[in-house]
């Protein structure tokens, strides 16, 4: 079989989360574009990959989200299980907003456990929450991840600039959703990634776009924000993200 041809990229997205998998994974077969989607928990994984059986755009990311931590803690002698089947692995990382701070102990211990599995299964492609932890995962991934082949995506990363030029200097990738493109907030960090490190993602269903859960099929204006905050043409943007995912998991 060649390898599938994709115009859009959404390196981070929730597809089991939608009401319906199918109709959403159809949308975006259809609209050429390549999807990581998470699992939040090991449990989800094996439905998904069967869900997604049919679409060749779709890959499944083998996660333990770190929100759901405290309640399924006990999955993680599944998620281990699964790690030698799965390339991608996702959604992991670290949480310390107010809600989730209560489990971050614990939280790191789990991620301290997946970087270090994944370190030593080697080619894993990770993708990683970082919520008011952004100086923690970068500890991490240092500490625990490297060296090793695996590659990092940062998913909706909030740092600050100069903790993204760190992410960088590891070997991070970024995947920038709507709702980043939003907020002046983040323009200084946006504007200072290496244009090879630049993916995009919906992160649907959990980001509005037009008033709807953003999904794989919607990430043109993703790519047409990110090309207007950087100066560039959105089809050459577009092209070097779909030549870094190409990179990433080539
Ligand atoms: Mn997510």
């Amino acid at each position: 079989m060649s390898a599938p041809t994709f115009q859009y990229v959404d390196a981070h997205c929730h597809l089991d989360l939608f009401p319906d998998f199918t109709s959403v994974a159809r949308a975006s077969q259809e609209s050429e574009t390549a999807v990581l989607s998470m699992t939040t928990t090991p449990r989800a994984w094996l439905r998904n990959l069967e869900l997604a059986h049919e679409f060749n755009l779709v890959d499944i990311a083998l996660g333990l989200h770190p929100q759901l931590v405290a309640t399924h803690f006990n999955e993680l002698p599944l998620w281990e299980s699964l790690l030698g089947e799965a390339r991608f692995v996702g959604e992991v990382g670290l949480d310390a907003s107010p809600r989730f701070f209560g489990s971050f102990d614990k939280q790191k211990e789990v991620f301290e456990f997946v970087l270090r599995n994944c370190a030593t299964q080697g080619q894993k492609v990770l993708s990683v929450h970082s919520v008011r932890a952004g100086k923690p995962v970068l500890d991490m991934v240092e500490a625990f991840l490297k060296p090793s082949d695996c590659k990092v995506i940062l998913h909706w990363f909030t740092g600050s600039r100069s903790e993204a030029i760190r992410a960088v200097a590891l070997g991070c990738y970024f995947s920038i959703n709507q709702q980043m493109l939003q907020t002046k907030h983040h323009e200084e960090m946006l504007c200072a990634l290496p244009e090879d490190r630049l993916l995009t993602e919906s992160d649907g269903p959990f980001t509005v776009c037009g008033g709807m859960p953003c999904q794989p099929s919607s990430i043109r204006d993703t790519v047409a924000g990110l090309a207007t905050l950087r100066g560039m043409s959105q089809d050459s943007m577009r092209l070097s993200i779909c030549e870094n995912y190409q990179q990433l998991v080539g």
